[in-house]
């Protein structure tokens, strides 16, 4: 797989793409944070100057007169209207732009901060504010360049009825200072996407080792090799993806060997019932044969038919349970009525076999289960204390209450079950040592097939046994509420 198509590329996109966005929103934030705060500080400068120069007493003569020390790089300039004429009165005869506007704006008391541009192209800040001078009068300065010297009480005092005062900076070196942040800013944020797309791509590619070794051996196992386990041991969320991914596949191999030993073994089971009808029909065609003859063989041909389809059907029904396609309906029924109903049934068999049928069911035991299921379960477990049962015996059948659960047991007085084999009985095809019921037919699914009615029912089943003596089979099932 390329890597524009992984995961990996996805997720340093991603990443890319927000760092991108963060850093430019970072960028933004520190730059008009930092121009706002110099800003601010110089108009409070600014402020605090113009507060102070009007401090000063005849500061418009002082600065008439040129005597006035102004600060570095600093302007100062008093505008008013003089015979219905705007003059100005400015530090060392320096001429501010200033709008016509703000100054108006002033004159009539209103403060103000702006930023102009000088014919030399040097960006200036300035306050405009109004100053009205003591009386009203401006002592034109007797030390005017090219005036003749006049004494002071002489001054002539120029009528004033406001004026405004514009105090103004350069922002030069503020605006580089901006100018080097933003450079400085503009190299570093795509060079820190840059880089960390390296380093995301370097964890990325770290990170997703391990799903790729996953992939690839999940790839091999399901190619070939169900023995093959995943090999990653960390203990994150990748190691916990593959430790449910090797009991997968452990499942998974167990299941495909119960299916293959289920398929042997099917196969073996039906081979047998073939081979007899196949050597019986080939015998009886051989040559003619009497009628008793014929008779006899039909008579097999029919029982292994029989057994075959009695094979089929136990396998239709286990293949249905392993693919849970059981058509199961739970519903409330008396099983004291429903045993004492499947007993009269039975008890006709029983008759035939010289085998006495006796029940001991408690009344009114109610529970909830598939009555198709439950009919099976117990004529499977009397079918087999018959078959396991010699004239004379006797087969009964108990119901009983035990705390919440109902507990229905089939007990014989037959050949009983090896301890041994008990622990088997009721895995598929198994059966005890078949030359002990030779002439007994019998396939090894009935039991099978009840442990997966108890299971679905969340009952149990279970067997005691003594060889010779007899076996015990109980069942219990959760009483219905
Ligand atoms: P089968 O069709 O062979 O009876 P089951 O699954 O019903 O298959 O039983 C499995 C094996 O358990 C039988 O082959 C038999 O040997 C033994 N078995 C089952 N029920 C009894 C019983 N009541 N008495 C003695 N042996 C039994």
């Amino acid at each position: 797989m390329s890597f524009i198509h992984s995961i990996k590329f996805k997720i340093t996109l991603w990443y890319l793409a927000i760092l991108g966005i963060l850093l430019v929103m970072l960028g933004c934030g520190i730059y008009f944070t930092l121009s706002q705060i110099i800003y601010r500080n110089l108009d409070a400068s600014l402020k605090a100057r113009a507060k102070h120069l009007l401090e000063f007493k005849d500061i418009i003569s002082i600065l008439e007169e040129g005597t006035f020390e102004e600060e570095a790089g600093e302007y100062v300039a008093f505008f008013f209207y003089q015979d219905n004429k705007l003059r100005d009165v400015s530090s060392k005869g320096q001429r501010i732009p200033v709008n016509k506007y703000l100054i108006e704006q002033g004159l009539s008391g209103k403060s103000s901060f702006s930023t102009m541009e000088t014919h030399r192209g040097e960006k200036l800040r300035m306050y405009i504010r109004q100053y009205i001078p003591e009386n009203n009068c401006f002592k034109q300065s007797n030390r005017r360049p090219g005036r003749p010297y006049r004494p002071e009480s002489q001054a002539k005092c120029i009528e004033i009825k406001s004026s405004a005062l514009v105090v103004a900076r350069p922002t030069k070196d503020m605006d580089e200072t901006l100018q080097r942040l933003l450079q400085i800013l503009i190299v570093a944020i795509p060079l820190t996407v840059i880089l960390s797309g390296g380093g995301g791509v370097f964890l990325a590619r770290r990170a997703f080792k391990p799903v790729e070794h996953i992939t690839d051996t999940a790839k091999e196992i399901g190619e070939s090799d169900l023995a093959r386990r995943i090999n990653v041991t960390t203990k994150d969320e990748l190691g916990r993806l593959a430790l449910i991914l090797n009991q997968m596949i452990e499942r998974l191999e167990k299941a495909f060997e119960r299916q293959k030993q289920f398929t042997s073994d099917a196969s073996h089971e039906l081979r047998a019932p073939l081979a007899i009808i196949q050597a019986e029909s080939t015998l009886a065609l051989q040559k003619e044969r009497n009628l008793e003859t014929y008779k006899r063989s039909l008579e097999i041909i029919a029982q292994e038919t029989d057994h075959m389809s009695s094979i089929i059907n136990q396998l239709l029904t286990l293949a249905r349970a392993d693919s849970g396609k059981d058509h199961i309906i739970f519903e409330k029924i008396d099983l004291t009525e429903f045993l004492k109903d499947i007993c009269l049934d039975v008890e006709i068999l029983c008759q035939e076999k010289r085998i006495a049928l006796k029940s001991d069911l408690l009344d009114n035991v109610w529970v909830k289960a598939d009555k198709k299921s439950i009919r099976r379960l117990v004529l499977n477990l009397l079918d087999n204390a018959m078959k396991y049962t010699s004239a004379y015996g006797t087969i009964k059948v108990n119901l009983k209450t035990e705390k919440n659960m109902a507990v229905l047991s089939v007990i014989d007085t037959g050949i009983g079950i090896p301890l041994k084999d008990i622990p088997f009985i009721f895995e598929r095809f198994y059966r005890v040592d078949k030359a002990r019921s030779r002439d007994i037919v019998g396939s090894g699914l009935g039991l099978a097939i009840c442990k997966h009615i108890a299971d679905i029912h969340s009952g149990f089943i279970a067997v005691e046994s003594q060889l010779d003596k007899g076996s015990k089979f109980y069942f219990t099932l959760p009483l219905a509420v």
